[in-house]
């Protein structure tokens, strides 16, 4: 009897340049939708179970989302002084930084993500990493973040900035602008973290997000993770504050999946390349 052989394999690919791009193989594409902000992609993959992309670029997967929300979450954390009960989460509509934050025991985060179709699909696909959004303690509002700091006066621990790439709606939260009126949102010693990008792929992420924050800001620092499905798995944050950036001895924090106390020092030494970009851009 002859077996059926499957000859066409299904890949999703992030394209880097046009030479280079990251491939998964994929059992299925679970969705396909076209919003008004941009195209979200839902994607049952082999090695990391369910991938959301936007705009043909990973956003999470259910294998190493921990790394990114730990690390978005847990070092501000762990720098400010005391315990941190207030937290902003701007984007981040698969709400896992949200959910990380409860876990720390924030008793009050407000996210604001611009694309309510994002919220919706990660309730659906993602049901673990998005139960923030049925907790009471977070309140979602669907909205431009950028609209939403001009206009509040409510005041925060910790700003979170878990945007897509500074491209589309998320370019505007890559300027001293948008710093400038976050910078009003903080409580004494409050900090503001966002992802800044692949220092080796996306350099421009990288600067931008620190001139933006030093024009406004007189101590800022980035710090680094390795996210398996992000370009290179080389990734940056850049966190800043009024107050200074030392880690406290923040031992109410506990260990997590990845972060823990000798990442938290170790992730702020930066290679000589990283070290150069920010220079350059001084
Ligand atoms: N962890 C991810 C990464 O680095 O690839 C980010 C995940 S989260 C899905 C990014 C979200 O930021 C998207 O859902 C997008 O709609 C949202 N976003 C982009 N610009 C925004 C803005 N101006 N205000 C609020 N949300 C925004």
């Amino acid at each position: 009897m002859k077996i059926a052989m499957k000859l066409i394999e299904n890949w999703f690919s992030e394209r880097y340049s046009d030479n280079l791009q990251l491939s998964f193989r994929v059992m299925d594409q679970l969705l396909s939708v076209k919003t008004d902000f941009q195209r979200i992609d839902i994607f049952e993959t082999y090695d990391f179970g369910k991938l959301m992309s936007i705009d043909g670029t990973v956003q999470l997967t259910e294998r190493d989302e921990f790394v990114y929300h730990e690390m978005i979450t847990m070092v501000p954390s762990a720098i400010f002084r005391g315990r941190p009960k207030k937290g902003l989460v701007i984007g981040g509509g698969d709400g896992g930084t949200a959910s990380q934050l409860l876990k720390l025991g924030f008793d009050h985060v407000v996210n604001v993500e611009i694309d309510g179709q994002v919220v919706e699909v990660s309730k659906k696909y993602f049901p673990d990493i998005s139960k923030a959004f049925s907790d009471s303690r977070v309140k979602l509002l669907v909205d431009d973040g950028i609209k939403f700091v001009h206009d509040t006066d409510e005041k925060f621990d910790l700003v979170i900035v878990d945007s897509t790439d500074p491209v589309g709606p998320a370019e505007g939260l890559f300027n001293s602008n948008f710093y400038k009126y976050v910078r009003k949102l903080l409580n004494k010693g409050g900090l503001v973290v966002t992802q800044s990008g692949s220092p080796f792929y996306q350099p421009k992420a990288l600067t931008l997000a620190n001139s933006a924050m030093k024009a406004v800001f007189p101590n800022v620092a980035t710090y680094t993770a390795f996210i398996p499905t992000y370009p290179s798995g080389f990734w940056s944050f850049t966190v800043a504050s009024d107050s200074e950036l030392q880690p406290g001895d923040a031992s109410w924090l506990p260990d997590g999946k990845y972060f823990n106390k000798e990442v938290l020092k170790g992730c702020f030494m930066l290679p000589e390349f990283v070290k150069a970009l920010i220079r350059e851009n001084e």
